[in-house]
């Protein structure tokens, strides 16, 4: 791995550590636990749902019920796994009874989400639904009108290319939605094998060869399916498993 993406993946898991601990909403008083994300911190692909639900909270892991087994299989089908890419939430908090997420706790959460763009440094981002594709795309247009086609868009710092998707859970209750998704997700393989969008300024796009990469739920010490995973008895290190 490159210094400059081991030093991003570290202030990504300092990121974890102050998302873990925030206390910035009232969301804080009702979950279990703050869900940061989990995948690969070096992801070209980055995905971003609404918030987490019952499992999620459970569990600490993002996409994990049924909305995710759809997710993982529409991954498989590109031929990606969840250690290819990194899926978090606009929400890293559960709203009670899986409501909507509130103007103000978007707004209170939205640094998070703006510094793991940043830090990760995806070459494409699919937003899933309508909460986490009006925040990121800075449109009021809803994701009926526009799914499946990339926007260019500057988020940390960096051209990347947005893709409008549907909510895997909107596509369990609606089969032409299902369809829909599916065809829209068979564009992804071109789309991440396109040069970045130029950046406004900013330094240059860098290659998309990312030899090495760690995932973040093994540099974060959680297996992909969210368990702790057991530190070694001689690291003396914390629970986050930095002992690369
Ligand atoms: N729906 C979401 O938007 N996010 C999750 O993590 C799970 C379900």
């Amino acid at each position: 791995m490159s210094r400059q993406a081991a030093e991003r993946r570290e202030d990504l898991v300092a990121l974890y550590r102050e998302v873990r601990g925030c206390t910035l909403c009232p969301l804080q008083e009702t979950r279990t636990q703050a869900v940061f994300g989990n995948g690969n911190a070096d992801a070209d692909l980055m995905l971003v749902g609404e918030a987490p639900g019952f499992h999620e909270d459970a569990q600490g892991v993002p996409f994990v019920g049924r909305a995710g087994q759809l997710l993982d299989e529409l991954l498989a089908e590109q031929g990606l796994s969840r250690s290819d890419v990194f899926v978090t939430n606009v929400l890293k908090s559960r709203p009670p009874d899986n409501r909507d997420p509130q103007p103000d706790e978007i707004q209170t959460c939205r640094p998070y989400l703006e510094r793991q763009i940043e830090l990760i440094e995806p070459r494409v981002i699919c937003t899933l639904g309508n909460f986490a594709t009006k925040l990121l795309s800075g449109s009021p247009r809803g994701i009926t009108q526009v799914h499946g086609t990339a926007q260019e868009r500057e988020l940390g710092g960096r051209g990347v290319r947005l893709y409008p998707l549907f909510h895997p859970a909107a596509a369990l209750r609606t089969p032409r939605v299902k369809e829909q998704l599916r065809e829209d997700f068979a564009r992804l393989p071109g789309l991440l094998a396109m040069a970045l969008p130029p950046p406004a300024g900013g330094p240059p796009p860098r290659a998309s060869g990312r030899e090495g990469a760690e995932s973040v739920a093994e540099s974060l010490g959680r297996t992909a399916d969210g368990q702790d995973r057991p530190e070694p008895e001689s690291s003396g290190r914390d629970q986050l498993g930095l002992f690369g």
